[in-house]
């Protein structure tokens, strides 16, 4: 994948420590439709250590946050920043096709903790994206982690992350998350039939549409350049953070009722229909899952 020189997003904010200047205050609480405080990460994988606060929307502390890109900041950022307006592109025109106008999510890169109006995060959780305030929060060391950890290196891994989280902006878009929060059995955030489960393979589905269309765009005034390889080393990113291969790796056991995001095999299927057929109505997790 080719995306040094590509622009960046216009709506990326960062709160990691590294802003001076350029700088505003943002309140905790954001006026927005509060659909439970589920946040929606990219994997099952949740550690002990994790701290998630539960803080009620509108009682958040004030932070201080900066809007600009800082260079000394590192590449990763500028890639997230990157990857993002590609996908403001790609869903832009699949909204504008439909007649519908795409409202673009912010994407909030931070570093160890943040408060988001789904309550407090940790960055242990990995990218998560938050239907309260419709921003996806992304601290770049989980790149490191994905490669590292998960065995899943390489950028185009790293763009399907992003490319899930805006999935899940897709979902609250056309309205999936909320009707599906109003589900009975909603609660249930676990098993391989959870509505979890089908959110987050519809997620992937859309990570794989974003890169049909991604891949089509490649030109002068687009240059990033998907490039043999990069579809691989997504699917290769799908399995390894598969549900299953997850709880081998961390409980060496698999506990299917615990199942939240689905297998691996799973999710590359899902990731690869989208990718294979660019068409957003074949994204039906939820009917293919009941049967
Ligand atoms: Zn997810």
């Amino acid at each position: 994948m080719k995306w040094l020189g590509g622009r960046q997003s216009e709506n990326v904010e960062y709160s990691d420590g590294g802003g001076n200047g350029g700088g505003r205050l943002l309140g905790g609480g954001i006026g927005a439709t509060i659909i439970g405080i589920i946040i929606y990460l990219i994997t099952g994988y949740t550690p002990n250590q994790v701290n998630r606060m539960v803080d009620a929307a509108g009682g958040g502390r004030e932070e201080q946050i900066t809007t600009n890109y800082h260079a000394e900041q590192g590449s990763m950022k500028e890639f997230a920043s990157i990857v993002l307006a590609e996908t403001e592109v790609v869903w832009d025109s699949l909204f504008a096709a439909n007649g519908m106008t795409y409202n673009k999510p912010v994407m909030r890169i931070f570093e160890g903790q943040v408060n988001t109006a789904c309550g407090g995060a940790s960055a242990a959780v990995g990218p998560f994206y938050c239907p309260s305030d419709q921003k996806i929060y992304l601290d770049v060391s989980f790149f490191n982690e994905l490669k590292e950890r998960f065995g899943a290196p390489g950028d185009f891994a790293n763009a399907y992350v992003i490319a899930h989280e805006v999935g899940h902006h897709i979902q609250y878009l056309m309205g999936t998350t909320q009707k599906m929060s109003r589900l009975k059995g909603y609660g249930e955030r676990s098993g391989p039939h959870s509505m979890s489960v089908m959110l987050e393979l519809q997620a992937d589905f859309y990570a794989g549409v974003w890169a049909h269309y991604a891949e089509k765009m490649n030109s002068k005034d687009n240059p990033v350049v998907i490039e043999p390889g990069d579809i691989e080393a997504a699917l290769n990113a799908a399995n390894a953070i598969g549900d299953d291969r997850l709880q081998r790796l961390t409980q060496g056991r698999v506990v299917p009722d615990a199942f939240t995001h689905g297998t691996s095999k799973q999710r590359m299927y899902w990731f690869r229909k989208g990718y294979e057929t660019g068409d957003i109505s074949q994204g039906d997790t939820f009917s293919e899952l009941a049967n």
